[in-house]
């Protein structure tokens, strides 16, 4: 099984050709993820969208060959395609996604701590979450912008999750419609509808 990416040849053989495709798919995914400086994500191919990722990886897949063992890959054998791809797109279809953010990687200022580098971090406010559906009227958007962050020690007595009290340095997230307060206390994402919500006091 071969594939190519920027024009560079990556060639996996195995005895099974279902694992044969694995490999060579994993190997396009981890090498899209060098050029867009993003971690390779774990078991990329599981998950609500697989289907598209492993649609868009098997683009740059070529016709799958059985050879024997040890032979010499012929790339044009294979039938590749010469795929275009953007930096962004790579990063939208494989990095990391607001969906799997906790409470805990949430920081006082509002970032979003996705990695272990210092560098792994995104500014929450001005950037789009999926708000739940239970907490959401049906003409509200599904995903909206945070437009502003609160302290929560001024706007909540207790926290929601494990009724104990707001740890200092916490924060809520605002949207246009909701609330969000990532509980650091209990590890939990707590969501509002905004008028369930009284006295935010703004940090800005
Ligand atoms: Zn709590």
């Amino acid at each position: 099984m071969v594939a190519m990416v920027d024009g560079d040849i990556i060639s996996k053989d195995h005895k099974k050709a279902e694992k044969a495709i694995k490999q060579t798919r994993n190997a396009v995914v981890k090498r899209l993820c060098i050029n867009a400086k993003i971690d390779y994500p774990y078991a990329w191919w599981q998950g609500s969208e697989a289907a598209d990722k492993i649609e868009f990886v098997d683009k740059f897949l070529g016709t799958l060959i059985s050879v024997i063992s040890g032979s010499k890959v012929r790339a044009h054998d294979h039938e590749l395609e010469f795929i275009r791809y953007r930096v962004p797109q790579i990063v939208a279809i494989f990095g990391p996604k607001p969906t799997d953010m906790t409470a805990d990687d949430i920081d006082s200022q509002g970032n979003w701590h996705f990695g272990e580098g210092d560098h792994e971090k995104i500014s929450l406010l001005g950037s789009t979450l999926p708000v739940p559906s239970d907490i959401r009227s049906k003409d509200q958007p599904t995903k909206q912008e945070v437009i502003a962050m609160a302290d929560a020690q001024l706007s909540l007595d207790n926290c929601p999750g494990c009724n104990g009290d707001i740890p200092f340095g916490s924060i809520i997230l605002i949207t246009e419609f909701a609330h969000l307060f990532p509980a650091n206390c209990c590890d939990n994402m707590i969501w509002f509808n905004q008028d369930a919500e009284t006295d935010l006091e703004g940090l800005e």
